[in-house]
């Protein structure tokens, strides 16, 4: 593994002319580098070293170099391999008198310390060379070294430790870092930045602007983390986004902005979330949804690794309501079929029960989908846990049938499915011997909902079960489009909330309905998707500031008090604009295909939002509350055995 992932590492570091050194990721990728005529990074200016330890080749025989390392592996007093982050050399431990103490320097350091050897590049001797390792023709014969620092006993191997708990890789990160996987991720993330940066400014004139982190509460949306000040009783608010300074950058004339954006939010614990989180943040004034949408396609194309198959562009797009209907979700995984179907006028007339039920209501919908092979790779327990999953979560039933190798149907309740149904489900769903349909009813985006939850678990129940379904090497892009403006809020269905945020314009031919049904505009909002998972949204923004104060008023009833800075600014000749954000954390995961997004960020929150490392949250002595007119207020025994039977996950990571 290790190899593995270190010569991946390395495989586009080429033997360097003239001391300068190239750090790409395949022959793919160099000829993007050289192709775009950038200047080729020097990997040993200014510092202590002539070369790293992963680039020396036959080419550098006889050169006499200066490496910097940690001690990675030590055989017989002999051999010594050091590593850097740019990979491992073989380093011959001198054996005569003579050397007596560069011996002892290289023989006595613990593991991973870190050491500076000075010697020359020889061949290793014949039938000795590694064809595994970059560097394993070559080896150095050391003439001094000098110990830098000494590693203590560490608390787990470095080339192990993708096998230790996620919570104590955290609360070592530091070690965790020197690791290839960590070294691979962040620095693929920060190539394809720079190659974002260099889309953006370089070739479309975007202008790189920061926007305060100190900021106010923000009507709407996510929850925001609160700091006090000094002033009694006033708190910033950290932003969820950039969105108001970045729409105020258009009205500034700054036409066409863009930011590596920190953004927080306090949305309690979540697996694939962090309280803080980075986008690229993009604004552009003079800009319909299909620029944007160019312009994200051809960025995520240019700085897409070429170590990848290349990004196919334009990507579809699909309805939101159509996403719904057949795959139970705003940001479905087009990779594989399985789609929902809708089956209600089939089953009409049907004698069983719960369909029936949910037939008889005015909103009622009997939807099902097809697991191709399904009779053959689900066991029973499989379909018992998915009936014990629609049950626990959306309190409605599954049917399962089995179509059996002799075309029959095979169910609790098969006996009362009609022939022409039966008939029915064969045409509807194209099934074929050995197929499971799932059917379930309720009310059409529940029931949608459901069976979008079903088709993924059975898609990974089937992949256990070593069917090939998604190809891991695809990557598939989706632009969900057509979204309604508003939605019934989960809590109170009587009131309406925005589906993306309260500055998205409604569809121009709807713009009517807003004063009579807002439930029916149609939004300028897009979304992208990658392999069903929502990696941007943005929207064409409300420039007319009575529209806006009618929108938030009026329809989401906010406070505008709170954003009357940003009505002001829309009405001094704020110019049409629009854009989009691209969560980089999401995007980099499935790029590196890195199981968590906590592997792409360098120094990442637990699942409880913790810092493991160095324990933050912390406490404040109550002195040093003072200066903010604030004290805690302890919560009782009872409030803090609830909160944290509330965590659905005790661990930490
Ligand atoms: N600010 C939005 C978000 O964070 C993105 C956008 O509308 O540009 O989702």
């Amino acid at each position: 593994m290790f190899s593995r992932w270190l010569s991946r590492l390395c495989r586009g570091l080429s033997t360097p002319t003239r001391r300068t050194t190239q750090l790409i990721w395949s022959s793919a990728s160099r000829r993007l580098v050289l192709s775009s005529q950038r200047r080729i990074p020097e990997l040993s200016s200014f510092v202590a070293r002539t070369n790293t330890c992963g680039e020396l080749r036959s080419s550098h025989l006889g050169q006499e170099v200066t490496l910097c390392g940690w001690i990675q592996f030590r055989r017989q007093n002999i051999f010594l391999v050091l590593r850097d982050f740019h990979g491992l050399v073989q380093v011959v431990i001198p054996q005569d008198e003579s050397a007596a103490s560069v011996k002892k320097i290289l023989c006595e350091a613990p593991m991973e310390s870190v050491v500076q050897v000075s010697g020359t590049v020889i061949s290793r001797p014949p039938g000795q060379e590694n064809p595994k390792m970059p560097t394993g023709e070559i080896e150095i014969k050391v003439k001094t070294a000098k110990l830098l620092n000494s590693c203590k006993k560490l608390p787990f191997e470095i080339k192990d430790f993708m096998k230790k708990t996620e919570a104590l890789r955290l609360q070592y990160r530091y070690l965790d870092l020197r690791s290839v996987q960590m070294q691979y991720n962040l620095r693929l993330r920060s190539q394809m930045v720079m190659k974002m940066r260099e889309y953006l400014c370089n070739l479309h004139g975007f202008v790189d602007v920061e926007t305060p982190t100190l900021f106010k509460r923000t009507p709407g949306g996510a929850k925001e983390f609160v700091i006090p000040s000094r002033e009694p009783g006033k708190f910033y608010s950290l932003p969820q986004s950039p969105q108001q300074f970045k729409q105020l950058l258009m009205v500034g004339g700054l036409d066409r902005y863009f930011q590596v954006a920190r953004c927080y939010r306090d949305e309690g614990s979540r697996p694939d979330r962090q309280p803080e989180f980075t986008q690229i943040d993009i604004e552009m004034s003079f800009v319909d949804q299909t620029g944007i949408q160019s312009l994200i396609e051809g960025l995520l194309q240019y700085s897409w690794p070429s170590d990848k198959d290349p990004v196919v562009v334009p990507f579809p797009s699909m309805p939101f309501a159509e996403a719904l209907a057949s795959y139970g979700t705003d940001k479905p995984d087009t990779r594989f079929g399985m789609k929902i179907v809708d089956i209600s006028d089939m089953f009409r007339n049907t004698e069983v029960g719960f369909l029936q039920d949910a037939l008889s209501k005015p909103q009622g919908t009997v939807k099902a989908i097809c697991i191709h092979k399904g009779a053959k790779y689900l066991k029973r327990k499989d379909i018992e846990s998915i009936r014990k999953f629609a049950a626990d979560h959306f309190n409605e039933e599954v049917l399962p049938i089995f179509l059996k190798t002799n075309e029959n149907w095979n169910s609790p309740v098969a006996k009362f499915i009609m022939e022409e149904q039966g008939l029915g489900l064969v045409r509807l769903l194209e099934t074929q011997e050995e197929d499971v349909v799932l059917l379930t009813a309720g009310e059409h985006k529940r029931a949608c909902s459901l069976m979008g939850k079903l088709r993924l678990e059975c898609a990974d129940l089937l992949e256990a079960r070593g069917v090939v379904l998604r190809d891991p090497a695809l990557f598939s892009f989706l632009w969900v489009v057509d979204f309604p403006l508003f939605l019934p809020k989960e809590e109170n269905p009587q009131e309406l909330e925005s589906a993306h945020h309260p500055f998205t314009a409604p569809h121009p031919s709807d713009i009517h309905l807003l004063y009579t049904e807002p439930l029916k505009v149609r939004s300028q909002h897009y979304d992208l998707v990658l392999n069903g998972n929502e990696i941007g949204g943005g929207s064409i923004r409300i420039h007319n500031s009575e529209l806006q104060h009618y929108v938030l008023a009026t329809v989401l009833k906010e406070d505008v008090k709170l954003l009357s800075h940003l009505l002001q600014a829309l009405d001094y000749g704020a110019p049409p604009h629009g854009g989009i954000a691209l969560g980089l954390d999401r995007l980099m995961c499935l790029v590196t295909g890195a199981p968590s997004i906590r592997d792409v960020i360098a120094f990442p929150k637990s699942f409880r939002g913790h810092d493991l490392m160095s324990n933050a949250p912390d406490s404040i002595p109550p002195e040093e509350l003072k200066p903010y007119h604030i004290q805690v207020s302890w919560p009782t025994d009872a409030e803090t055995e609830k909160s944290s039977s509330n965590h659905p996950c005790h661990s930490e990571s």
